[in-house]
């Protein structure tokens, strides 16, 4: 369980939170949308660890995360992927080799490097498998850089699977491609995360995806939370003044 508890956030002179109270359940899904700026980065930062609270507490199954370091944050963050805006896939390598790093945080340096060199068979088989649940299994051997967009977007989700993480947390992970294609990678990554039961935490910018996919959206505005529940619920004309 995730829970952020009057958490405040600041840049220097910018605060970016301010006074945060939410909570979400192990396997919930869970759409985070307002302008630019509102403060949905800064919400995912500190979901995972990367960032921390400037006042308040944001615990991770009753642990603050602020009072974690070294091993144990590592642990915690282990059970957390991340899928960021630009995908963070290093494109002169492998597609096998870019889901293998998903295991990085688990594995350390050294491991990953030896999953690099020489790949066992069962972890092979273990990456085909995801590839074939994101519809890309074709691909396995090819360069990250020779992908399309939309084929990169299912490397990082299946990167992210393969960190066999609690909570998946994906920042915009469609903001660059057209609705077509947000459409079927939102639907893919909301359907997997359910089938798994994974608590999933994503920001959209496009309320029709929000309003489709997901039970539960979040609006933030000038980092706060002003609407939290059912989109039906909130209210189609608050999630559109949003924007
Ligand atoms: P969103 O993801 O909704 O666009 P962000 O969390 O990125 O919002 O930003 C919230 C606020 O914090 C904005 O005013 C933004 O300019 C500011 N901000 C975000 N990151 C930084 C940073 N690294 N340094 C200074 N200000 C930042």
């Amino acid at each position: 369980m995730l829970q952020f508890q009057s958490v405040g956030l600041s840049y220097g002179a910018t605060r970016a939170l301010d006074a945060v109270d939410l909570r979400i359940e192990p396997g919930e899904q869970v759409c985070l949308i307002g302008p630019s700026g509102a403060g949905k980065s800064s919400l995912l930062g500190l979901m995972n660890g990367r960032l921390s609270a400037s006042d308040g507490a944001v615990c991770l199954n009753g642990e603050d995360l602020g009072r974690l370091s070294g091993k144990s944050l590592k642990e915690a963050r282990a059970g957390i992927a991340w899928v960021p805006q630009d995908l963070g896939l290093v494109p002169n390598l492998r597609v096998n080799q870019n889901i293998a790093c998903g295991r990085a945080a688990r594995k350390g340096l050294l491991g990953i490097l030896k999953s690099l060199l020489v790949m066992g068979k069962g972890e092979k088989e273990e990456i085909a498998a995801l590839l074939r649940r994101v519809g890309i299994e074709e691909k396995i051997f090819s360069r990250v850089d020779h992908l399309s967009g939309g084929q990169q977007q299912r490397v990082a989700i299946a990167r992210a699977l393969y960190q066999n993480p609690h909570i998946i947390l994906a920042d915009e992970p469609v903001s660059a491609v057209d609705p077509e294609r947000a459409k079927s990678l939102v639907g893919l990554l909301t359907s997997l995360a359910r089938e798994e039961e994974k608590t999933l935490v994503m920001s959209l910018h496009d309320v029709s995806l929000a309003r489709r996919y997901f039970d539960r959206v979040i609006g933030m505005r000038e980092g706060q939370i002003v609407m939290d529940g059912r989109p039906d619920e909130i209210g189609l004309e608050d999630l559109y003044r949003l924007d």
